[in-house]
């Protein structure tokens, strides 16, 4: 049995504002750690439950955030940035029994703990097929697509409820609840710890590939927070403007999908200017 941890930052234990998740910072630094065991306890239960291989893939950022040097040397890590799948990378291989969303949060225009979509600001509201998307949303499609189920969702209350949207049968783990964009009451790394690796163990149960689901097609609309931002998406083939600050696209697969999704954003935050954004 192979575990996938597609591993993000914001639903991590104890973070809950901006610097917490921004590489460089000194309060990065301290919830490096707490991220680290958050992954780790999942990994732990993992094998607890069985599994024979546990890959992780960073997720956040620059996806250069957990220490290696902390993880039970059982696991393997896959770091840095520029991969195909982005934060599910790995599932494509047809190897990957079960995936794991840890740390994953709300998405853009919602509740939640920095909840936002690919970009810090700039979107507020991402859509498929008129259903209201989360990153977990997004990647929930793609996994589909190879097989593979989302055994495990961990991060704070609201990104929970959000999983049972998209992965109803996966554990849930909440470590901290949600009461601003900025502030959350947070449980110890020790005691949300213990939670995720119990949750992992039972999680394994789940790990079960199935057939490919073929979902699509899957039309994506992305509302953002100004309109210079939706005219240059349009450069990117098969967007086009239905709004103000909207732009819709559609993908057969989620696969190209997610890969619109990842130039549309890229495109937007290029246009973003420090000051009126
Ligand atoms: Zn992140």
């Amino acid at each position: 049995m192979k575990i996938l941890i597609s591993a993000d930052m914001e639903g991590a234990t104890g973070v809950t504002w901006p610097a917490d998740v921004l590489p460089g910072t000194s309060q990065w630094e301290r919830c490096r750690s707490m991220f680290t065991s958050d992954v780790n306890a999942a990994v732990q239960g993992f094998f607890d439950g069985g599994a024979d291989e546990v890959l992780i893939n960073e997720a956040h950022w620059t996806m250069r955030n957990l220490l290696l040097e902390q993880l039970d040397e059982r696991a393997q890590m896959l770091t840095g940035r520029h991969k195909s799948l982005s934060m599910v990378e790995g599932v494509q291989h047809g190897d990957v029994d079960g995936i794991a969303f840890i740390g994953y949060h709300a998405g853009a225009g919602m509740e939640g703990v920095l909840a936002h979509t690919f970009l810090a600001n700039s979107i507020t509201g991402v859509w498929v097929n008129d259903v209201r998307a989360s990153e977990g949303l997004l990647n929930a499609h793609v996994v589909a697509e190879y097989g593979v189920p989302v055994i495990l969702v961990t991060g704070d209350d609201v990104a929970c409820e959000d999983a049972l949207g998209y992965a109803p049968e996966a554990l849930k783990v909440a470590v901290k609840d949600h009461v601003s964009r900025y502030a959350a009451v947070c449980r110890t790394p020790a005691r949300t710890a213990a939670d995720i690796r119990a949750a992992a163990k039972e999680a394994a149960t789940l790990a079960v590939r199935r057939e490919p689901v073929d979902g699509g097609p899957f039309t994506v609309a992305v509302e953002f927070d100004a309109e210079h931002l939706a005219m240059a998406a349009t450069v990117v083939p098969g967007v086009t403007r239905t709004g103000e600050r909207k732009v819709a696209y559609t993908s057969g697969t989620m696969y190209d999908g997610i890969r619109t999704f990842k130039a549309v954003t890229t495109i937007a935050s290029a246009a973003v200017e420090e000051q009126y954004g």
